[in-house]
């Protein structure tokens, strides 16, 4: 059946049903703008239309089975299950100030099995489809409608490497900024990637305002080899041709997971400087989110603000996050964990 995201199909469907283009877009405004039910939505179109719409047009493919609210902050984290029973997460962000935002999967885990991921430990199942990344969008608005929020920005950054399933993602990315739909404005979106320079080189040619983001992690090779396998196949060198030339279109996001004794000592920070020097970049240094048999430590939060503040000196544009939703499970990937083993016993 068709999905409400194939935007092919929905015009085939209005022409055969000879419903004006300002009916149409009542529908999608119910749909996407207001975050209405399917029924309400199908209330906009002519009569007529309607059993023609509801046969042929499926409108949610994923289904919501958990929502954990942090009492700390403001997140939700969501484990929606996929037509052929698997689990994926989705993070729903509401900062103090700023925009709600969500973090969506691209995958049903990943194959990428970088060292410090909880996602990494689930293996490969398969590639969402377009429709898998747009209803967690769509589906989480419908949850926020009630509290006047909307989603303003979105990011790939649940499970799932979003550059290993790059169809998918480029047109679920084409439905959020086109107009009639989600009409979010490119720098609203962020992809985040292990590093895969020839699909990032395509992400930002097709996409110029859209923010790229790289999981860097370290600046030396073979510490980062130990930290992602993926680097072995692309390595730093190659990475930093990429950053040259998308850099050429704006900001490139530099996600450092600080990990203790693993890349927060003085030899991997005159690292990381060479290696951006020159480069406009925006550094995130991020916490690690620790989840049951990690084996792993984050770098203590004195320690992270000095790498900070000597980046700073250094003329980086530097951001040094704080974990939101940490008493939710909030290494990603983990609730999944969590719920399949429940499952299995
Ligand atoms: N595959 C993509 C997007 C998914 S992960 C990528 O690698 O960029 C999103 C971000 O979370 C990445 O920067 C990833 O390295 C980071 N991450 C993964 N596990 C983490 C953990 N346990 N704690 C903190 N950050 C983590």
């Amino acid at each position: 059946m068709n999905t409400i995201y194939d935007t092919e199909s929905l015009e085939e469907f209005r022409r055969r049903n000879a419903i004006q283009p300002h009916r149409m877009k009542l529908f999608y405004n119910a749909l996407f703008k207001h975050s209405k039910g399917w029924n309400e939505a199908l209330g906009t179109l002519p009569e007529a239309a309607r059993s023609d719409f509801e046969t042929g047009i499926q409108f949610q493919c994923l289904e919501l089975v958990e929502r954990h609210d942090s009492e700390v902050d403001g997140a939700s984290k969501l484990i929606f299950k996929t037509h052929d029973h698997h689990l994926i997460e989705s993070v729903v962000l509401r900062p103090k100030t700023g925009r709600t935002s969500i973090c969506i999967s691209s995958q049903v885990g990943c194959a990428c099995y970088c060292s410090f991921c909880a996602t990494g430990k689930m293996g490969f199942t398969r590639n969402l489809t377009q429709a898998e990344i747009l209803d967690q969008v769509t589906q989480s608005n419908r949850m926020i409608q009630p509290e006047g929020r909307t989603i303003r920005n979105v990011v790939f950054m649940g499970m799932g490497e979003p550059l290993l399933n790059i169809d998918h993602v480029f047109s679920a990315v084409e439905f959020l900024r086109a107009a009639p739909f989600f009409n979010l404005s490119d720098s609203r979106i962020t992809v985040s990637t292990v590093g895969i320079p020839k699909a990032m080189e395509r992400f930002v040619e097709t996409f110029p305002k859209m923010q790229l983001a790289l999981s860097l992690h370290s600046a030396r090779q073979e510490v980062r080899q130990r930290m992602m396998p993926q680097a072995r196949t692309f390595p730093l060198e190659r990475i930093r041709e990429t950053l040259v030339a998308a850099s050429r279109h704006g900001k490139v996001m530099i996600e450092y997971l600080m990990l203790a004794g693993v890349n927060d000592r003085e030899e991997d920070f005159l690292a990381l400087e060479k290696y951006l020097k020159g480069l406009p970049v925006h550094i995130n240094l991020i916490p690690f989110n620790e989840y049951p048999g990690s084996n792993l430590q984050g770098t203590p939060l004195e320690q992270r603000a000095e790498f900070s503040a000597r980046l700073k000196a250094a003329g980086f544009d530097v951001t040094l996050r704080y974990s939101m939703g940490s008493d939710i499970a909030a290494a990603c990937g983990q609730l999944v964990q969590h719920k399949q083993k429940e499952a299995l016993l």
